[in-house]
């Protein structure tokens, strides 16, 4: 049997950013991975870091939180991250229609103080000359920024053992091990660690982890695939969704065409450092089935060409999938479950666990280690999803 004061389920993004914060604070943590660091979606993605993708409300506060800490957060972590500040993030928009569901859209994001405006088709080309001719206009966050998410997460990953977190990798949580109604540790299939907390952040992966601990909750893969191609001179600087990214994720009922639902397809493309084009766009529900289908990404290719014709002579050299942890109203699972004293959620961040990981780990470690975040996130509670128990 092994103690330490915090146990973290998930070796991702969300699990090392939680384990720095936390050791930062002085607790002794054991990280349990059931693979290796990378292994789920934090390895699977692209590093979009803006306000323009986020839900108007609780959730664009949040991101205001969390962004704000990339300032200083390669400083921090004492590694470079790559964060690409003044790349701005935009959304080529295709008709009317469109136009007016995004412009909606950001009237509302804005209420929070954020940059995020509409642009004419001719402004939208003057930021980003590659872009086809045939748009009508483009969403426009200049403030938003890129990150390498590989980078980001060693860089967690490192700063916490570092301060002393312990990463035990192969090592799959099958069973909790709760005494009285309180959590007080988990079990792999040779061990079993005590904690005084175990924090579940286990992406996609989490509703199936909590459910061993008897909890129902709603956390379903969805899957995104990507392609990557050659690398390129310089070509974009923004990261750039189609229109259609946003209008899926916020008003999908505005969608008729069911090719376009199943796929959830539309567009998001970015340039690395190392000049390769990273071109994704899809979100579909299809359980854990890791494969890329030719239909999937038939359809990114040819929505990429369509924005920008430019890369029609350039080649894609691999494709892999990963995927975002889907909740049912988009936000994730953060805190203490009241039914179950000793465990808590930090997973659930669908599309934006990149973006939201530097403050999810700062809040989760406050209310691990001082019994309170700095900042309140009560509307994020797992016990949204929870219904009291029958007595
Ligand atoms: C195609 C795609 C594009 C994306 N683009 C962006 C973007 O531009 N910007 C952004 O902010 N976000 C983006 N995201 C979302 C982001 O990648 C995720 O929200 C984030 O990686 C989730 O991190 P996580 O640590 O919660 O989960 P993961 O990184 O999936 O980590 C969970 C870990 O838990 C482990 N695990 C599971 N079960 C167990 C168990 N029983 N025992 C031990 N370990 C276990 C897994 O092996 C895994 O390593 C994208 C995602 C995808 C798929």
């Amino acid at each position: 049997m092994r103690n330490s004061d915090v146990v973290i389920i998930g070796g991702g993004i969300i699990g090392c950013s939680t384990a720095w914060q936390l050791a930062k604070k002085g607790k002794s943590v054991i990280i349990l991975e059931r693979n290796d660091v990378l292994s789920g979606a934090a390895g699977a993605t692209d590093g979009v870091v803006g306000y323009h993708t986020k839900k108007p409300g609780q959730q664009m506060e949040l991101a205001i939180q969390s962004i704000r800490m990339f300032d200083t957060l390669e400083e921090e972590l004492g590694e470079p991250i790559e964060y690409g500040k003044c790349a701005g993030g935009m959304q080529p928009v295709e008709d009317k229609m469109q136009w007016d569901i995004l412009s909606g859209i950001v009237e509302e994001q804005c209420r929070s103080g954020v940059d995020i405006r509409m642009i004419s088709a001719e402004e939208a080309r003057r930021i980003e000359p590659q872009l086809s001719e045939n748009i009508y206009g483009a969403l426009y966050s200049p403030t938003g920024g890129k990150i390498n998410p590989l980078k980001l997460t060693l860089a967690y990953f490192h700063a916490a053992k570092r301060l002393g977190a312990e990463f035990i990798g192969r090592s799959e949580v099958t069973g909790f091990v709760i005494e009285d109604g309180v959590c007080k540790g988990v079990r792999t299939r040779d061990e079993e660690y005590r904690a005084g907390a175990v924090v579940n952040c286990c992406g996609a992966w989490a509703g199936k982890v909590a459910a061993l601990a008897g909890l129902s909750l709603p956390i379903r893969p969805r899957k995104g695939q990507l392609a990557v191609t050659e690398p390129v001179g310089p070509f974009m600087k923004a990261t750039i969704q189609c229109a259609r990214y946003n209008v899926i994720k916020f008003r999908p009922e505005t969608i008729t065409d069911e090719n376009i639902l199943r796929y959830g397809s539309s567009l998001s493309i970015e340039q690395q450092e190392d000049g390769a084009m990273i071109i994704g766009g899809t979100r579909e529900f299809a359980d854990y089935e890791e494969e890329n289908t030719f239909a999937a990404i038939d359809t990114m290719i040819k929505r990429a060409a369509r924005f920008f014709p430019l890369l029609e002579n350039v080649s894609v050299i691999r494709f892999f999938s990963g995927f975002r942890p889907y909740t049912p109203d988009g936000m994730p699972l953060l805190g203490p479950v009241s039914r179950l004293p000793g465990f808590y959620m930090a997973a659930g961040h669908e599309g934006d666990g990149i973006a939201l990981s530097p403050v999810t780990g700062k809040l989760m470690a406050e209310y691990i280690a001082d019994g309170k975040p700095t900042y309140n996130i009560d509307a994020f509670s797992p016990d949204r999803f929870l219904s009291e128990p029958s007595a």
